[in-house]
């Protein structure tokens, strides 16, 4: 990481100065702030807002944008297709999930989720992959794969914002900032159905609600990779706050932290 840093300070440093080129230190300073690595993690419960939030979040500060959940969703979709599910012989499962090649295109804004070289957004907000994509994430095999692929994205994206349930805890335990959000269950089915309701979907809420509530235990309640609030992140309760107001929050807590 010095090494990135010293060679964009000694390269254009040591020439005149061109047209265009920073003509102060600190303009230089920012330049290299820009390309500096930075990690910040965003975990919450079901529909606490945490991708939308991610996705403003790593667009106003300019990083790049890990939605593991997508990546999770798309495993489960995956295994659908070939027939499998929690109860089947976990190598098998990685197997079918590793020649899935599951992976983010990160030429599209927001960043594209692909399974077998194809798109897959579509297919993952569907209920049956919402159903299995919780008991498919206990299985302690498939998680490491998962964590191991998200660690490669950082290899190769350093400026990220990674957003899921174990990305401060267990992915990215050295991030520069952490976040955990939470809302209550009520709010979080409320927003959610109203996110549906734009899709031309009409749930119920109280089902929709006690369905979150039950993918949260489940979330919680697993021996690998559990939904946990890390100790050093910082708690923002999204219940009363606007969309706007969160991404406001989560962005000047980042600036008092960190030089992004
Ligand atoms: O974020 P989203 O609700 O789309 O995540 C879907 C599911 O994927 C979660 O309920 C959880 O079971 C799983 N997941 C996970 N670890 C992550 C991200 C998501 O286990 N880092």
């Amino acid at each position: 990481m010095a090494g990135i840093e010293s060679a964009t300070l000694v390269g254009p440093l040591s020439r005149s100065t061109m047209p265009g080129q920073p003509q102060s230190r600190h303009a230089w300073s920012e330049l290299l702030a820009s390309s500096r690595p930075v990690i910040i993690t965003i975990d919450g419960p079901a529909a606490s807002g945490k991708s939308s939030v991610a996705r403003e979040l790593a667009q106003q500060l300019g990083l790049e944008l890990l939605n593991t959940g997508a990546m999770y969703r798309a495993a489960a979709a995956v295994l659908i297709q070939a027939g499998l599910n929690q109860h089947s012989d976990p190598r098998r499962v990685v197997q079918t999930v590793d020649a899935a090649d599951i992976r983010f295109d990160f030429t599209r804004k927001p960043p594209l989720i692909m399974a077998y070289g194809q798109p897959i957004e579509s297919r993952i907000e569907d209920e049956d992959v919402t159903q299995l994509v919780s008991p498919i994430a206990g299985i302690a095999e498939l998680r490491a794969h998962m964590v191991d692929r998200q660690q490669h994205v950082a290899d190769t994206h350093p400026r990220l914002v990674s957003e899921g349930r174990d990305q401060g805890s267990v992915v990215f335990p050295h991030a520069a900032v952490k976040f955990f959000l939470k809302a209550s269950s009520q709010v979080r089915a409320l927003r959610r159905a109203t996110q549906m309701r734009e899709r031309g979907l009409y749930p119920n809420l109280e089902e929709l609600q006690m369905q979150i509530e039950a993918r949260d235990r489940s979330d919680e309640s697993r021996r690998v990779g559990p939904l946990v609030c890390p100790d050093d992140a910082i708690v923002l309760d999204s219940s009363p706050l606007t969309f706007e107001q969160v991404v406001e929050t989560l962005e000047r807590e980042v600036h008092a932290r960190v030089r992004v």
